[in-house]
């Protein structure tokens, strides 16, 4: 084993070592280094930049890991930074998306007009009996669930034809089994007028500039990450590829240094500060001996896991539109998404891939299935849409993600709050992003909280705690846009 130690004596700035090249970690490293507030080494298992985020080819067709937009919401900072990292490369296109409701197709986002025309009638009535009666509605008693949440604020039509059966596919549990969280965090019109008011500013003349639409990088999602570690490189940070973290030392409440290993080779590291962005859970397991509490604390959250089927078909563009959403139990993918659409993109010629999401953990029947097998499934699905694949298909990749989205069980806050808080207690350590604290965030979230990080770091690389305990509270508003 090699000793290096990364503090420079002879550099007045602290050595930041960050732990994750996605977003958040990117993002780290590029504000600490764009003002020369640290010297920064970034350190990544994967082989490439952009975690969930990233993006890569599909024979010649650039695809992201499921339909990704950089949404217009994003703080003023944060889309200033991402505008003049990409220029024109960064696209405002048009949202055309459909969802399947009680055997119809109607355009998502939801248009008034399309609302009231083509949702079935019975799920029209009802949804209008729901408003009606609404002040006369019972509350649910009881703790309150994401399932009890949603009743009483939107009522039975859309929670129960539209949330809850997406929720089950999504999370793989009842939504009486869901925390609050998941309504605070996914679900922003928490009413039928909330709803009906977000159509309404769709509708020509009284829309904003980018209502209905989302930013889109010309070569694909992972674009976004790619120009920040351009950057971050161009301004001196130090990445490591292919390279796993063994251990982090620790000295009572003190982070000391990491080991890592690279091929055959370990290496002991020290700097100023680590931030880490990888998964908490992984984090806990990584650091000496945590304590019992902890560990059991660390066992009982979970990610949900995600399949990626990229079919690659014979056709100029299969449909016209970048998204489609399942909330109905019978198709087991949420969202399929053409990604050539994102960005209008008419290269390559006559291939297209169609991009699948199926919620999906380890040892369910899916995972475990050949690149073929559920390449036969997907068009199976299709052909139930009434979608059928009526042109060649030359094949089927996958993708698996281990950490697609935070489980907010019932019981999971407690146990979160018993590892956050043993993490948040240990000088030398910061953790933020949508692993490190268990967010169902977008990616412009995980830019925040970098930024916010950034912005509590002092010369010396210790961390002002206070402010960052007012940026947490902030983060914890962040509400996903989809
Ligand atoms: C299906 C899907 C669709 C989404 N759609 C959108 C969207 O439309 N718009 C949007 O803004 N957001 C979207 N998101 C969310 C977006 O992907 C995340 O917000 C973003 O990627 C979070 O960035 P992060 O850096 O916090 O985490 P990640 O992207 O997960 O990055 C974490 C990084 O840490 C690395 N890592 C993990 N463990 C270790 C280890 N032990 N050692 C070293 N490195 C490690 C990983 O390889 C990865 O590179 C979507 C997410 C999913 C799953």
């Amino acid at each position: 084993m090699t000793d290096s130690s990364w503090s420079d004596a002879s550099s007045a700035k602290p050595h930041i070592i960050i732990l994750g090249a996605g977003p958040a970690g990117l993002a780290a490293a590029h504000v600490l280094t764009r003002n020369g507030q640290a010297r920064v080494s970034v350190i990544e298992r994967a082989d490439r930049v952009g975690g969930n985020s990233g993006s890569f080819p599909v024979e010649g067709v650039i695809c992201d890991y499921g339909s990704h937009r950089f949404h217009p919401a994003a703080e003023p900072e944060v889309l200033d930074d991402v505008k003049s990292l990409l220029g024109e490369d960064l696209l405002l296109r048009p949202r055309h998306g459909r969802i399947r409701l009680g055997g119809k197709w109607i355009h998502f986002p939801l248009k008034l007009s399309d609302a009231l025309l083509r949702l079935p009638k019975p799920f029209a009535l009802s949804l209008i009996g729901d408003m009606v009666l609404k002040p006369f509605r019972r509350k649910a008693s009881g703790p309150a669930t994401f399932s009890s949440v949603l009743y009483d604020g939107l009522g039975p039509t859309i929670s129960e034809n539209f949330y809850f059966p997406y929720v089950r596919k999504l999370w793989g549990l009842d939504p009486d089994k869901l925390a609050v969280t998941l309504a605070e965090r996914r679900v922003g019109s928490g009413s039928v007028g909330k709803i009906l008011l977000k159509m309404l500013r769709l509708m020509p003349g009284l829309r904003s500039e980018t209502a209905g639409r989302f930013f889109y990088p010309r070569r694909g999602f992972g674009q976004i990450s790619e120009a920040m570690k351009d950057r971050a490189a161009a301004a001196g940070a130090e990445f490591l590829f292919n390279t796993e973290i063994t251990r982090i030392n620790r000295d009572g409440n003190r982070i000391t240094g990491l080991t890592i290993r690279d091929g055959e080779t370990e290496k002991q590291l020290s700097g100023d500060l680590i931030l880490s962005t990888i998964p908490l859970t992984g984090l806990t397991r990584l650091i000496d001996e945590p304590p019992a509490e902890v560990v059991e604390a660390a066992r009982g959250i979970r990610f949900r896991g995600m399949i990626l089927l990229y079919l690659v078909l014979e056709t100029d563009r299969f449909t016209e539109f970048d998204a489609h959403y399942f909330p109905e139990l019978s198709i087991p993918i949420s969202r399929m998404s053409e990604p050539k659409n994102y960005a209008a993109r008419s290269e390559p010629k006559g291939v297209t891939v169609l991009c699948a999401e199926l919620p999906c953990d380890p040892g369910e029947k899916w995972w475990d299935m050949s690149d073929e097998e559920l390449g036969r499934e997907f068009t199976g699905w299709l052909n139930q849409l009434g979608l059928p694949v009526d042109v060649p298909v030359r094949g089927c990749e996958t993708r698996r993600l281990s950490h697609a989205y935070p489980v907010y069980d019932i019981d999971y806050h407690s146990r979160f709050d018993v590892v956050d808080d043993w993490l948040l207690g240990l000088d030398g350590l910061l953790v933020f992003g949508r692993q490190g604290l268990f967010a169902h965030d977008n990616t412009h979230h995980a830019f925040a909280m970098a930024y916010g990080a950034a912005e509590c770091i002092d010369s010396a690389g210790q961390v002002d705690r206070a402010r960052w305990a007012r940026y947490r509270e902030i983060f914890a508003t962040h509400i996903v846009e989809d």
